[in-house]
């Protein structure tokens, strides 16, 4: 008699791709497939599967996932200047990241390659100092995690330090899949307010290619620090033999726009079961939005330099507590509170909201392709374009004055 068939999900909003149900099958009986918006879902070939249940089982996000209240909360900043301009914020994962090579360690982490000029971001491992700049800088797009939760198990089965960092749904996906606690794994999982899809990113950026009659994409950057701690992206195109380097301000920028207006993520986004106080990872990272107001005193000592980028660590677990300490050396860091860190950084309390248009964008792109979104975009944030043009051609030295005026320093 056939046992019934594996359901893997029964709605969208109970599955966010982090693969562990592909990792973990015997059969190698699932594939993770695009669906009509370029999300990916796991899909089970029924020829190979057995019906075994063990990916029902690996589901962290269905059955429930384990948390941590956070210990100890901090401000800071990487004392390496070049680290710090290659992060998002202030270059802890990097700082944490050279401990752990340091000590023979293995790194997992987001990349962001191009094949034949089109964007892959997936997860990778890293193994020296040299690697370290694939890993570093958000990607603001979902990763593919691949195979590397089995590569970690291998890794941490053999006895080497592995240190997995992603996204919480990704750590938690991890944790679920190795079934076991290992003392010589370490997480970070960065607050998250969601992502979009590769497909959709890397059609916006075959569009950036066109509007600069480029022949190829080379590398592209979500977060360029030349004019300070904030959005804006670098794309890296070629010519012929030529490559340029050109600078996006964030509002500039359709698909910067969309995600930080949170109009195109992935669908159980919108309800994240790790949008909230409690950790899945041993410590936290993000940006430390709002310090001019949560830590002035620390501003007006020079001691950390807003321009530059400033993080934010949450400390989940006694190897998150430890990691710190062991890292002191590398980083300018300071006492803070998770009520300061959340105040501005809704996603440590409550998920995205889902905006109506959501549905009208993805449907849009999914028949009409992003050449329609661009059109809509153009048209819909018409003013919001004029006001960043303009905005963008003052230096930035008076843009910093007339800050200062309105916010009445
Ligand atoms: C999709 C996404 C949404 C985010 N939303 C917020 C937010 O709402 N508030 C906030 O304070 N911070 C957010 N962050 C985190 C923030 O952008 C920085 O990554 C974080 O502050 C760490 O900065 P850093 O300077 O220490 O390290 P960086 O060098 O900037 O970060 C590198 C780390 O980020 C990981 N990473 C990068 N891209 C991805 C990805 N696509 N998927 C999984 N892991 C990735 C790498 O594996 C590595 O661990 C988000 C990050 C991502 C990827
Ligand atoms: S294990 Fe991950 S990818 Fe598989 S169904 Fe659950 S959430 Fe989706
Ligand atoms: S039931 Fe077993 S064999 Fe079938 S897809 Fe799931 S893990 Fe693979
Ligand atoms: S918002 Fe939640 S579900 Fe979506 S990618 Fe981030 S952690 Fe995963």
């Amino acid at each position: 008699m056939s046992k019934d068939k594996i359901i893997l999900f029964d709605d969208k909003k109970n599955c966010c791709a982090c693969g562990a149900c592909m990792n973990v099958c015997p059969k190698d009986a699932i594939r993770m497939e695009e669906d009509e918006y370029g999300f990916l879902y796991p899909q089970i070939d029924e020829t190979k599967c057995v019906q075994c249940g063990a990916c029902k089982k690996v589901c962290a996000y269905q059955n429930g996932p384990k948390l941590f209240e956070p210990k100890q909360v901090f401000v800071a900043v990487s004392k390496n200047k070049n680290q710090l301009l290659n992060s998002a914020s202030g270059g802890v994962f990097a700082a944490v990241a050279t401990k752990i090579l340091k000590d023979g360690g293995v790194v997992f982490g987001a990349t962001l390659d191009f094949e034949n000029g089109h964007a892959n971001p997936h997860h990778i491992k890293i193994e020296n100092q040299k690697q370290l700049t694939k890993l570093q800088g958000s990607k603001y797009v979902q990763s593919s995690i691949g195979i590397t939760y089995k590569q970690t198990k291998d890794y941490l089965k053999k006895g080497r330090i592995v240190l997995f960092s992603g996204t919480p749904c990704q750590i938690s996906g991890l944790y679920e899949y190795l079934g076991k606690e290992y003392n010589n794994l370490y997480t970070i999982d960065v607050i998250c307010h969601g992502v979009p899809n590769a497909k959709f990113f890397d059609d916006y950026l075959q569009i950036e290619k066109q509007r600069r009659s480029a022949d190829k994409i080379e590398d592209y950057a979500f977060r360029d620090k030349r004019k300070g701690w904030g959005m804006n992206g670098r794309i890296t195109l070629a010519k012929g033999r030529k490559q340029k380097k050109v600078y996006i301000p964030a509002r500039l920028n359709s698909y910067n726009t969309l995600f930080l207006d949170g109009m195109i993520y992935r669908e159980n986004c919108y309800s994240c079961k790790y949008a909230r106080r409690e950790r899945c990872a041993d410590l936290t990272i993000g940006d430390y939005w709002g310090i001019e107001k949560e830590h002035p005193e620390l501003l007006k000592n020079n001691m950390y330099n807003e321009k530059e980028g400033i993080s934010c660590i949450l400390a989940n677990t006694e190897k998150g507590i430890k990691t710190c300490q062991n890292i002191k050396e590398l980083l300018q860091m300071n006492d803070s509170s998770f009520e300061k860190v959340s105040r501005r950084n809704g996603q440590l309390n409550i998920p995205s909201k889902r905006p109506d248009s959501r549905e009208m964008i993805m449907r849009k792109y999914s028949d009409h392709g992003y050449i329609a979104i661009e059109k809509w975009f153009r048209k819909k944030y018409k003013k919001q374009i004029i006001v960043h043009r303009i905005y963008n051609m003052i230096p930035r030295t008076i843009r910093l004055k007339l800050k200062a005026v309105i916010k009445g320093k």
